[in-house]
């Protein structure tokens, strides 16, 4: 089958690490579901991996891609009850989980010790014309979305959901800083925080994507940069905003610890521009605030974000749309960061 998967890692031009060509189809086996994939988003892990920064020990060549809508095509035995039957049209749930230890067995699966997403655990990846997964990890697509704007949901929406609402733990009348608010976790959160009515302040370096966060549902539109904090500060009367959702890093951390109010959070769920920013300690504990980790969520949390989106009529922002055979064209694109929303994958 055609996929886009890694022939190598690392080396100082990553991307010159994809390769588009066949590989063998996967083994539907007991308990598994096979899909035949329609589209997928690239990822900002998709492009970690091709540079050599992985979780897990995976061997090449590997497909690449942890997201992903399409159709079902069989099951690997009897499928679970009420599961989505051959032919129906689904989104991937992209976890798999270990089952038996006590993040398993505990109330958050997500503290699975060894929890991998599609790609980079014992499965494959999505950017290829069949994938296979748990039995139960398929879910009916939501009518009103597109292919890619279905894809987008499984590791994009369901991270910004998770920071939102179980992390950060925010309400309707709460406020909250997304950094990079065009980007793909920042546009989600910007549109989820919105419709739940939690007032957003948007911040990116680009005018232009500042826009974007406004069409999103943000109110409040600040540059990036050294006045940032300042004026977050100003608009709030001095006390910041109750949580920021944080997933650029070192170029944003000065303002995230000035610009949350006293007791708030700042929920991280990456470091796109590198993950070693000065901690500010003395304002981290005089100031007592609450520094949350996210990655990813539950599948029940992902159910909740999919009724939500049904709920308020919401589509993902996809920036564009490549085929498959294109894909190193798209990385290009997610490399440059000059995108808005997400950039997806179609799979004639
Ligand atoms: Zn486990």
């Amino acid at each position: 089958m055609q996929a886009l998967y890694a022939k190598a890692m690392g080396g100082d031009r990553p991307l010159d690490n994809i390769e588009i060509g066949e590989r063998p189809e996967p083994q539907l086996q007991a308990g598994q579901v096979l899909v035949r994939m329609r589209a997928a988003t690239v990822n900002h892990h998709d492009y970690w991996t091709l540079r050599g920064v992985v979780g897990y020990p995976i061997t090449l060549p590997r497909i690449l891609g942890c997201d992903g809508a399409g159709i079902v095509e069989a099951y690997g035995s009897d499928p679970p009850a009420n599961a989505p039957k051959p032919g129906s049209e689904v989104v991937l749930y992209p976890l798999t989980f270990c089952g038996n230890c006590l993040g398993c067995v505990g109330a958050d699966p997500m503290l699975c010790r060894t929890f991998t997403m599609l790609s980079d655990g014992p499965l494959e990846g999505s950017f290829a014309r069949h994938v296979v997964l748990p039995a139960l990890h398929v879910v009916p697509k939501p009518q009103q979305l597109s292919w890619s704007e279905a894809a987008d949901l499984g590791v994009t929406y369901l991270t910004a959901y998770r920071m939102l609402f179980v992390k950060a733990a925010l309400h309707p009348g709460d406020t909250v800083l997304v950094h990079a608010a065009a980007g793909g976790v920042g546009s989600a959160a910007t549109q989820l925080a919105a419709a739940a009515g939690i007032t957003v302040f948007a911040s990116s370096r680009s005018e232009e994507k500042l826009k974007v966060a406004e069409r999103l549902g943000a109110t409040h539109l600040v540059p990036a940069g050294r006045d940032a904090a300042k004026t977050i500060l100003r608009l709030t009367g001095g006390d910041g905003v109750d949580a920021v959702i944080e997933t650029v890093g070192e170029a944003t951390w000065g303002t995230s610890v000035r610009a949350v109010r006293q007791g708030g959070a700042i929920v991280v769920a990456g470091a796109t521009s590198g993950p070693n920013p000065p901690a500010d300690l003395a304002r981290v504990f005089w100031r007592q605030l609450r520094i949350l980790g996210s990655t990813m969520g539950s599948l029940p949390e992902f159910l909740e974000l999919l009724h939500f989106m049904q709920d308020k009529k919401l589509k993902p922002l996809i920036d564009s749309e490549y085929a498959l055979a294109d894909g190193r064209a798209a990385f290009e694109k997610l490399a440059n960061g000059d995108h808005a929303g997400k950039i997806a994958l179609t799979i004639p």
